[in-house]
């Protein structure tokens, strides 16, 4: 489907939902900070309003400057919403960190992590203000956030979710984007997430993926998602998605690190499933000898590793999910077997 949009870019302050444009794309650049020559700092931001009311459903993405993945994956779900079937508004903001993409980098201008210091204060730093402004003038305005992330430079990550599946409303929206994995997952303070579910917005965090780079596999996947919570939402016709395989669920995670420096090898792929006592990375001093092998601390899944070799003492070396038990009473379970007899 072509994007049709209203045909001017414009520059505003705040989401106002109710000025949006009815029934064709808005593209909007929303002021934020001044930058040192005065000059507007602006983040892009596109909608779409149906011509029935309902909720309002906010993605956003490159909080993290160089996670360019769900910048794609918007565009993508754009080219596929029909906004003459669409009850109720989406919002996404195309690039969070605007300063950060510009520079390539996952922080702020001034070194400072966004999704450390929600929700930043006005009156602060400029990352604080930064930080708040985003809140306050957009995302305050959303009914449920998805926030789409991927691994840090130098790491790889699975197509992986982080929520909180004790809440009814996250672990259904978790279910129908199918990642392949799911990481339960209570929202840690100063997260965008943590912000959202304060306000009483349930969000998620979607884990898409490389930094750097448009990997199409894992977008035209979360696309897929974001349909089908679109349609759990009751924002667009029900229509039967094809279900991916069944994602692998995760009670809990953990990273293992270095405890010398040297050259990281780390062996365990991606989505492989190991056995406490697995040999998953080796680590040799720069003429080559090795210094330190490491193995699994528990049985678990590959769910993000580290790909630059150049490890000082404390580097991250992989991020191994707990995988739930077989039988064990999970959260969220009585959601997923809710989802099963409705046969979606
Ligand atoms: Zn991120």
């Amino acid at each position: 489907m072509a994007r049709t949009f209203s045909g001017e870019i414009k520059n505003i302050e705040r989401l106002e939902l109710s000025e949006l444009p009815v029934g064709v794309e808005g593209r909007f650049m929303v002021e934020l900070t001044r930058d040192g020559m005065g000059m507007p700092v602006r983040a892009p931001m596109v909608t779409l309003r149906g011509k029935k009311d309902g909720p309002t459903l906010g993605i956003v993405a490159a909080l993290h400057g160089n996670e360019v993945n769900g910048i794609r994956t918007i565009h993508e779900l754009f080219d596929r919403i029909d906004p003459a079937t669409l009850r109720g508004t989406v919002v996404a903001l195309v690039v969070a960190n605007v300063p950060g993409f510009l520079l390539r980098q996952r922080v702020y201008l001034d070194g400072t992590d966004l999704n450390h210091i929600m929700p930043g204060k006005e009156g602060g730093s400029s990352a604080q203000v930064y930080a708040h402004r985003l809140v306050d003038r957009v995302i305050s305005k959303f009914d449920y956030l998805v926030d789409l992330h991927t691994a840090s430079f130098g790491r790889v990550n699975t197509l992986y979710i982080r929520s909180d599946m004790s809440h009814a409303t996250c672990a259904k929206m978790t279910y129908m984007l199918r990642p392949q994995i799911i990481l339960h997952n209570p929202a840690y303070e100063g997260t965008l997430r943590d912000e959202a579910m304060d306000r009483g917005i349930p969000a998620v965090t979607v884990e898409i993926g490389d930094p750097h780079r448009f990997q199409p596999e894992m977008i035209k996947r979360t696309v897929t998602g974001l349909r089908a919570v679109l349609a759990e939402l009751e924002m667009t016709p029900r229509r039967q998605l094809a279900a991916g395989p069944e994602p692998i669920m995760c009670a809990s995670s953990s990273w293992m690190y270095t405890k010398a420096g040297g050259l990281l090898d780390v062996s365990a792929r991606m989505m492989q499933q190991v056995e406490r006592g697995d040999q998953v990375a080796t680590l040799r001093d720069v003429f080559g000898d090795v210094v330190e092998r490491y193995n699994a601390p528990t049985d678990g899944v590959i769910i993000g590793k580290a790909v630059d070799p150049v490890a000082p003492t404390g580097a991250r070396i992989l991020h191994l999910g707990v995988m739930v038990e077989p039988g064990e009473d999970i959260v969220g379970r009585d959601v997923a077997s809710s989802l099963k007899k409705e046969g979606k």
